[in-house]
């Protein structure tokens, strides 16, 4: 039996026909700015939103971290989400290798931060006080989509105090399908942006960091300082090209995987269904049966990721199908029938 894996949209392996295109790329040594096929896709990217120019490189979290190195010097600041992957899952790397001070905003329920709290937490220009320059976004965050209208308010609010504005669009094209807009829509308030292509794209590896010329140009500058300078990266490259191609408008099918999903275990009792919103769906199980819960649906061949909480984050991916979601259903049912 075929695992199913819910516990990220990162497992999602490349198909045959996304190897085959990987095989068949035309390579270069990408330090040179020689790669064709890297080049193809940083331009491509550019061009679809709304972007001068683009840099591959290996993680979301070194592009969100060369994005503010770029936007920000020693001693500068940037708001971010108290809960955005940016200040709490990427090891404090803006701080550690940047000089650059995180200011933790807290998040309202949706993943927005409240506009009022951004503007209290902008520094006055004085020697005390770092220097704010930045404020970072997510979209998702934890599945979450961010209205176009707060995307617009929050730019005007940062525009009015010469802030730059940078995005963590690990799954902007997940907001993007679950809007039913361009993703250039919500690019187009922000001067960098970061994208995923090994979540629920599917590529194995590799983001894509857009923005000015200038901006680009810095980033690609601390890519190779941060050790990410990558030579005939193009067979990468070439398994994001594919991805955009083909499993961009497919994103759909995990969010109605995923609606239907969180449908039939809100049904359960034993299960509180917190929430579902794009690929992810969030229950709460008995804290005490969570270790007992893991042992029973890897038997089904199931794999979920437990942590200390009794929320368990359901996530849905390419290589979750119908019968998959039906046997995840099956294991659930199961475990809460019998006590
Ligand atoms: C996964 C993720 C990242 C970082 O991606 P890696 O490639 O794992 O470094 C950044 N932001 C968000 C919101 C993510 O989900």
């Amino acid at each position: 039996m075929e695992w199913v894996d819910l516990r990220s949209d990162t497992v999602t392996r490349p198909t045959a026909a996304m190897r085959a295109a990987m095989l068949a790329a035309e390579v270069g040594d990408d330090v040179y700015g020689e790669d064709p096929t890297v080049n193809a896709l940083q331009q491509r990217l550019a061009d679809e939103l709304g972007f001068d120019a683009g840099l591959f490189v290996p993680s979301g979290t070194q592009s969100n971290l060369l994005a503010l190195m770029s936007h920000c010097e020693r001693g500068d600041e940037y708001l971010v989400g108290a809960d955005a992957h940016t200040y709490k899952f990427e090891g404090g790397g803006a701080a550690v290798l940047g000089s650059i001070q995180p200011q933790p905003i807290v998040q309202a329920a949706d993943g927005s931060l409240p506009l009022e709290r951004i503007e209290a937490a902008i520094k006055p220009v004085d020697p005390h006080f770092a220097r704010t320059r930045v404020l970072a976004l997510e979209d998702t965050w934890h599945g979450r989509t961010l209205p176009l209208d707060y995307l617009q308010a929050a730019h005007d609010v940062a525009r009015a105090h010469g802030l730059g504005l940078h995005l963590d669009g690990a799954r902007l094209f997940n907001a993007a399908v679950a809007g039913g807009v361009p993703a250039r829509e919500i690019a187009r308030h922000f001067d960098t942006v970061s994208v995923c292509l090994s979540k629920g794209l599917g590529a194995p590896v590799g983001s894509v960091l857009l923005g000015s010329h200038a901006l680009v140009d810095k980033a690609r500058r601390w890519r190779k300082v941060t050790g990410g300078g990558w030579r005939q990266a193009g067979m990468l490259a070439a398994a994001g090209q594919y991805a955009l191609d083909h499993h961009v408008a497919r994103l759909a099918d995990d969010h109605r995987r995923a609606a239907y999903l969180a449908g039939r275990l809100r049904e359960i009792a034993g299960i509180d269904l917190l929430g579902q919103y794009t690929n992810m769906v969030f229950v709460d199980v008995p804290a005490g049966r969570l270790r007992e819960l893991d042992a029973h649906l890897r038997e089904a061949c199931i794999r979920i990721s437990i942590g200390y909480l009794p929320t368990l984050r359901l996530v849905t991916h390419l290589d979750v199908d119908d019968d998959g979601v039906e046997r995840v259903v099956a294991a659930f049912s199961a475990f809460f029938a019998r006590r």
